[in-house]
C-alpha cells in the first residue's frame, strides 16, 4: 500500500487512528513468510474491540508462540470502508497493513449475534469467498470463537471451525495443528478432519442436519468420524493461565481504555436469563495475589493510571476483602485510581468499606431485572427488596444520589402487575431518600430504569421461552412509561426491533444461514449500531429464503424437541435445564452454587468451585 496516498485517505475519514496501526505494544515479527499468519478480527469498531479482553489474551498467547504472528484486525467504519471500496484498498491487519486474504487463519471474536453480517462483509471487503465450501486450499482458514458459538449454527456455512469455549489452550492447539498439516502440504479436508479430532472444536461441514416436515431438526450426524458431541473447553486453573503484560495502547479513545484485571469466571448464581451464568460453569478464581501481582506489572507496562476490575459477579469472589483492601493499597501508593464495578457493600467490613469510600464516586446500580419478588423468584434473581433498600440507604447516608436500575421486559411469566411493580420500586427508593434525615443535603436525587428486551438464549433454562413479540414489548415499554409518576425517575429502554432479530439468530439453525447471507447482500452490517441498523434489510432476507423468524423465537419449544445446539455440552445437562425452567412456572428459587450444589452437570469439568466441598457429578 502506498504510504503516502494512504495517509491522505486516512485524514478524509473520521477518527484516523482506528486504521494507522503502530500503537505501543503492537507485536512485529520478522520472517513472516516462515510463520503463521494469524488475523484476529473483530466484527466491530476499533473503539470496542480494543475494549475487549479477550481479543488482549489471544493476542498476546498468539505472539508469545515463535512459530506465529497474530495481527488486529477490526471492522472499519462506514466511511473508511467507503473510501476503501472506492480505492480497492482490502481489509488489512494493523500491524503489517497486509490484506486479511495473506493470513493462513483469519480468527472471528462473536461477542454479539448483531455482528454476523458484519463477519461476513469484513470476508468480502478482504477479497474472500464467505462461503467455506467456495475456499478450497489449506489457507484462509476461517474460525470463530467467543460467546455466540454456543449456537454457531446460523453461521455454519461460512465458517470453517468454531472453538466452543475458552480459546487460551485451544486457539494454540489448532494453530499448532494448522503449522504441521502446512508443513507437510496436507489438503483442507484432511486438516479439517483431524481439527475435528480436538476437544472443543466444532467443523460444521463434517455434520449433516435432516429436518421433519415441521422445520424441526430430526437428526445431527457427524460424518467421517467427526465426535458426536463438542464438549467446551475451559482453563481449570486461572492462576497458572497466561495473562498479558502489556496491551496494545490505543491512539483513540475506546470504551475502556485503561488496565483491567479479570478476578474470575463464571457466576455462583444462575439467573435463569443468563447465558454467561451457564456457559461459563463451573467459578474458576483468581487467588487476590495473583490478581494484585498481574495488576501491578501490567499497570507498570502500559503506565495506566487506571485500573478495572471484570467478572459477571465482582462482590461473589470468595477473597473480595483482601483483594480490595491489597488493591487499594498498591493503587494508593502507585497513585492509580482504582475503578470499581458496583458491589454488594452489605457484608464488607467497617475498615474496608473506610478505605473503598474513597473510591467510589460514581452512582449506585443494581440490577434487580424484575419488578415484584414473584418474577424475580421465577428468575431466580436473588436479590430481595431488603437487600436493594438496605444498600440504597447506606449508599444515600454516604452521599449518593442517583441510583441506576436494571430490568427486563418480556420475561417468562411476566405479567402487567410486574411492570408496574418496575415503576413502583423506583418511586420507592426516592421515598426512601426523601425519608432519611442524614440523607445528602441541597442535591436531589435521579433514579434512572434502564429496561433492555428479554432475549431467550441457549444453554439458559429460558432456551425453551418465547419471545414476546414486538408489539407486545411496545405495549409493556408504554406501560412502564404510563406508570412512573416523577420527574426524578427516567426511562430508558432498548430497542425491541434489534432484539428481535438478536433472539432470532441466538436460537437459529444452519436455515439462517441464507438469510444472514442476504440481508449482508441487502446493506445489512454493523447491526449493532442504531446508525446502521437496517431492519428492512433483514425483513427482505426473511422473505426472500421463504424464512419464518418467529419460528425460531416465538414459539415455546418442546423440551424433547432436538435444538441446534443440542450437540454441544457445555456440562450443564439439558436435563437440569429442563427442572430449572419447571421450576421457574412454579415460581421457586435455586440456591447459589456456594450455598448448595445442585448438581447442574458442569462437575464433570472437575475445577473451581464444583472441586470444593462435597459435590458429586450428576451425569
Ligand atoms: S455442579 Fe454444583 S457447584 Fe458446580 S456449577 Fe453446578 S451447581 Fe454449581
Amino acid at each position: 500500500m502506498d504510504e503516502k496516498n494512504f495517509e491522505k485517505l486516512l485524514l478524509s475519514v473520521s477518527k484516523p487512528g482506528r486504521y494507522s496501526g503502530g500503537e505501543v505494544g503492537s507485536v512485529y515479527k520478522d520472517n513472516k513468510e516462515k510463520l503463521v499468519r494469524f488475523a484476529l478480527c473483530f466484527p466491530d469498531s476499533y473503539e470496542i474491540g480494543m475494549s475487549h479482553l479477550g481479543v488482549k489474551i489471544l493476542y498476546s498467547v498468539l505472539n508469545d508462540r515463535d512459530d506465529t504472528w497474530c495481527e488486529r484486525v477490526f471492522a472499519p467504519w462506514g466511511d473508511f470502508e467507503e473510501v476503501m471500496r472506492q480505492n480497492n484498498i482490502p481489509l488489512f491487519a494493523l500491524e503489517s497493513r497486509d490484506s486479511v486474504k495473506d493470513f493462513d487463519i483469519i480468527g472471528f471474536s462473536l461477542m454479539y449475534e448483531m455482528c454476523y453480517t458484519t463477519v461476513l462483509n469484513m470476508l468480502d471487503l478482504a477479497g474472500i469467498p464467505v462461503y467455506a465450501k467456495d475456499r478450497n486450499e489449506l489457507f484462509n482458514i476461517v474460525v470463530a470463537g467467543g460467546a455466540c458459538t454456543y449456537n454457531p449454527e446460523p453461521l455454519a456455512d461460512f465458517i470453517d471451525i468454531f472453538m466452543i469455549g475458552e480459546g487460551e489452550e485451544l486457539i494454540c492447539e489448532l494453530t499448532a495443528l494448522y503449522k504441521k498439516f502446512k508443513d507437510e502440504r496436507k489438503t483442507k479436508a484432511e486438516f479439517l478432519q483431524a481439527a475435528a479430532q480436538i476437544k472443543g472444536l466444532y467443523v460444521p461441514s463434517l455434520y449433516k442436519v435432516t429436518y421433519n416436515q415441521d422445520g424441526t431438526i430430526q437428526s445431527f450426524e457427524p460424518q467421517g468420524g467427526a465426535p458426536k458431541t463438542v464438549q467446551k473447553r475451559i482453563i481449570k486453573d486461572l492462576d497458572s493461565a497466561p495473562y498479558p503484560q502489556m496491551f496494545v495502547m490505543p491512539y483513540c479513545e475506546t470504551v475502556f481504555d485503561r488496565a483491567t484485571a479479570e478476578i474470575f469466571r463464571g457466576c455462583i448464581r444462575g439467573c435463569r436469563f443468563c447465558q454467561a451464568g451457564f456457559v461459563y460453569r463451573p467459578v474458576r478464581e483468581k487467588s487476590a495475589d495473583t490478581i494484585i501481582k498481574q495488576s501491578a506489572q501490567l499497570c507498570e507496562n502500559t503506565g495506566y493510571e487506571e485500573l478495572s476490575l471484570l467478572s459477571l459477579s465482582t462482590s461473589d469472589h470468595s477473597q473480595i476483602e483482601p483483594l480490595l483492601s491489597g488493591l487499594y493499597d498498591y493503587a494508593q501508593e502507585n497513585k492509580i485510581s482504582l475503578s470499581l464495578p458496583s458491589l454488594r457493600i452489605d457484608n464488607f467490613s467497617d475498615d474496608l468499606l473506610k478505605k473503598i469510600s474513597g473510591i467510589r464516586k460514581t452512582g449506585l446500580t443494581f440490577a434487580p431485572e424484575a419488578g415484584t419478588q414473584r418474577l424475580r423468584d421465577a428468575i431466580n434473581k436473588n436479590i430481595t427488596e431488603e437487600d436493594i433498600f438496605k444498600s440504597c440507604k447506606m449508599a444515600f447516608m454516604g452521599g449518593y444520589t442517583s441510583v441506576k436500575l436494571y430490568f427486563m421486559l418480556g420475561l417468562p411469566t411476566e405479567t402487567d402487575e410486574d411492570i408496574i411493580g418496575i415503576a413502583d420500586l423506583a418511586q420507592r427508593i426516592l421515598d426512601l431518600f426523601y425519608s432519611l434525615e442524614d440523607r445528602p443535603k441541597g442535591k436531589s436525587p435521579s433514579i434512572t430504569i434502564s429496561v433492555a428486551c428479554f432475549i431467550p438464549k441457549p444453554f439458559t433454562p429460558f432456551e425453551f421461552a418465547a419471545q414476546n413479540s414486538k408489539e407486545e414489548l411496545q405495549r409493556k415499554q408504554q406501560l412502564l412509561l404510563a406508570s412512573v409518576h416523577s420527574k426524578k425517575i427516567r426511562v430508558n429502554y432498548h430497542d425491541s426491533s434489534t432484539s428481535y432479530i438478536e433472539a432470532v439468530l441466538a436460537k437459529g439453525n444452519r436455515n439462517l444461514c441464507d438469510v444472514v447471507y442476504k440481508a449482508f447482500k441487502n446493506g445489512a452490517n454493523l447491526d449493532g449500531w442504531s446508525e446502521y441498523y437496517k431492519p428492512e434489510a433483514w425483513q427482505k432476507a426473511f422473505e426472500e429464503c421463504g424464512v419464518d423468524p418467529l419460528f425460531f423465537s416465538g414459539r415455546e419449544i418442546p423440551t424433547d424437541e432436538i435444538n441446534p445446539w443440542d450437540f454441544i455440552d457445555i456440562g450443564v445437562t439439558k436435563k437440569y435445564l429442563i427442572s430449572e425452567y419447571q421450576k421457574a412456572k412454579q415460581g421457586t428459587t435455586t440456591p447459589n452454587c456456594r450455598k448448595r450444589c445442585s448438581y447442574c452437570g458442569a462437575r464433570c469439568f472437575n475445577a473451581g468451585i464444583c472441586k470444593e466441598g462435597e459435590n458429586k457429578c450428576s451425569k
